[in-house]
């Protein structure tokens, strides 16, 4: 079997919301899709091992909140490589509550369901939710994960449904928290004590030569 075949199927880049007893948390998702219009349902799948995934097993509620290509990518490296076990992701984005669900504010769209069916593999469940509330927020080309791979240079998180080991060549400087591999045209050793990984925010000391 090649693997490289499951790179020709198209996704975006998701934030997956719900609330942790009055908590908001989330996780960074690509696999999002629309199933019917009417009723409106859309499924999401989802790592057994998120924290994201037993708050909206219990909630019974989630969100997706749609980012866009000028959405700061900080907002994927933040949602996609924590868990909100211990973290309030929350804390470091601006979001906004919409259908009583924590939006995050610099996306292209939004959309809250409730559940109606889980469907369960080895690893991951697929939540089957009925829509409630959607609605547009900046009018901007949706992120699509081709452009996060291919210009904002990101990673996949391991609990990702859609993760492929990749190999990075050698001599690269790799952010060890999120998988960003620095490609700057100033040689790594001379950017300034302040750089941190544009996706994650993890300072220069985070990262690793391969
Ligand atoms: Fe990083």
């Amino acid at each position: 079997m090649n693997n490289s075949a499951f790179r020709a199927l198209s996704y975006g880049v998701y934030i997956l919301s719900t609330w942790d007893n009055g908590r908001p948390t989330g996780c960074t998702v690509n696999s999002v899709m629309q199933i019917t219009s009417s009723p409106a349902t859309v499924a999401v799948s989802v790592n057994k091992n998120n924290y994201t995934h037993d708050c909206i097993s219990q909630s019974g509620m989630f969100a997706v909140s749609v980012l866009h290509e000028q959405s700061d990518p900080s907002i994927i490296g933040t949602f996609g490589f924590s868990s909100g076990r211990d973290t309030d992701k929350f804390d470091k984005v601006k979001y906004s509550v919409k259908g009583m669900m924590p939006i995050v504010d610099n996306a292209a769209a939004y959309i809250v369901c409730s559940v109606e069916k889980m469907l369960e593999t080895d690893t991951h469940t697929v939540f089957l939710g009925k829509v409630t509330d959607a609605d547009v927020l900046e009018n901007k080309p949706p992120m699509t994960y081709a452009y996060y791979h291919n210009v904002v240079k990101g990673k996949t998180a391991k609990n990702a449904p859609t993760y492929i080991e990749e190999k990075t060549e050698t001599g690269k400087w790799v952010c060890s928290v999120c998988g960003y591999v620095y490609d700057g045209e100033t040689p790594f050793e001379q950017l300034p004590d302040d750089f941190r990984c544009p996706v994650c925010k993890q300072p220069k000391s985070a990262f690793v030569k391969k």
